[in-house]
């Protein structure tokens, strides 16, 4: 592999099939595969990260908002896409570019009953989203009667599938609430579709909740994070395989005598002699500025540099005394052996944060 000679993510497109094909490994042959792809497929790029995801035969694609989904159909994805977390004003366009909204409550399911309605649907796919714990999103079980009503005499609208998320299916601390969400979950999806009269697929886990509670995989599984090549667990890891890489270059190198300082604020002084590197990338890149003053460190030549002062917008600067390197080498923020989770871990966040956080103004590059 070519060494970065700027800033780079690179998306490691055997990596993803590599993750694809270890999920699958662990559902019964008919369960159905959702991939998520939301916040730009976990930062790395959504269109191609979709279009691969439908080649290896997902069944289906989740987003959180409505202009996400509207992007992948712009990009020609043909996959069903459940929208995660709509609006009632971006209804008309989810008729239009035939994304599959989640409706999560009254209010939600009212407002898309009258504009499929007054859009002349008849069986527009639709999700009910349940809150079994979580708290965040979904209507409540004793809602099924509520949600009957409004359904019964709707022939525009047709439930697809029913859902639940769960709240801590990475923490086997918290195995016992898990379990109770599982049973509420089957619970309600009984009573719903004996009210209804037809069936619909079920789904409750999360890539966490895969990998710790096959039993509850239902019809269908959301998997994000793992996709990506991150398990929340050391002993999923190591089935796993990092996707992104984040790759820099060194610009420029100081050598800076005893009690200088570096960068803004004077943050930083020299206790010596000391060698810097200036490295393209900073806080506009999604370097968060928690990772300045020695908090985090880059990799070069195998080697750890501190970041040393404050992260700046577009750069920060590492301390490379004792490196030997050079003008133009290349600098690892992350890759597949100092992951996104370590470096996250070192300013109280997780993978799913950092990766994220990789602005869109990173060129993307793709391996397969
Ligand atoms: C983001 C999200 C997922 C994916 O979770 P991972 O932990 O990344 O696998 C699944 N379901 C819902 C409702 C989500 O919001």
């Amino acid at each position: 592999m070519a060494a970065a000679q700027e800033t780079v993510l690179q998306i490691d497109l055997n990596a993803m099939a590599h993750n694809y094909r270890f999920i699958r490994s662990l559902l019964k042959p008919e369960t159905k595969l959702l991939a998520v792809v939301k916040a730009f497929g976990y930062g790395s790029d959504a269109a191609e990260v979709a279009k691969f995801l439908e080649e290896l035969g997902a069944d289906y694609l989740a987003v959180a908002y409505t202009n996400e989904g509207v992007a992948l159909r712009n990009a020609g994805i043909e996959t069903p896409i459940l929208v995660l977390h709509p609006q009632p004003i971006n209804f008309k366009e989810i008729i239009d570019r035939c994304l599959e909204p989640s409706l999560y409550s009254p209010r939600i399911l009212r407002a898309f009953a009258k504009v499929a309605k007054d859009q002349n649907q008849k069986n527009y796919p639709v999700h009910i989203k349940f809150n079994t714990g979580l708290n965040r999103l979904g209507f409540w079980e004793n809602d099924v009667d509520f949600i009957v009503e409004v359904l019964k005499p709707a022939p525009e609208l047709k439930v697809k599938s029913i859902f639940s998320h769960l709240a801590a299916s990475e923490d086997e601390n918290e195995r016992e609430f898990t379990l109770g969400q599982i049973s509420n979950f089957k619970k309600i999806a009984s009573e719903i579709k004996s009210k209804l009269g037809y069936e619909m697929m079920m789904h409750q886990l999360n890539s966490s909740g895969v990998l710790n509670y096959p039993e509850a995989q239902f019809d269908m599984v959301r998997c994000g994070i793992s996709l990506y090549g991150y398990g929340n667990d050391p002993k999923f890891n190591k089935e796993l395989k990092p996707v992104a890489s984040l790759r820099s270059v060194i610009s420029q190198i100081h050598m800076i005598e005893p009690n200088e300082t570096v960068g803004y604020n004077r943050a930083y002084v020299s206790k010596g002699y000391e060698k810097t590197a200036t490295i393209p990338i900073g806080h506009a890149d999604g370097i968060s500025r928690n990772f300045g003053n020695e908090k985090g460190f880059v990799i070069i030549n195998n080697q750890k540099a501190s970041i040393i002062g404050n992260v700046c917008m577009d750069m920060i600067m590492v301390n490379i005394s004792g490196i030997d390197c050079k003008e133009g080498d290349e600098v690892i923020i992350f890759d597949k052996d100092h992951t996104a989770e370590d470096a996250a871990n070192l300013i109280g966040t997780i993978s799913y944060e950092l990766l994220t956080m990789v602005s869109q103004r990173v060129k993307r590059t793709f391996l397969r």
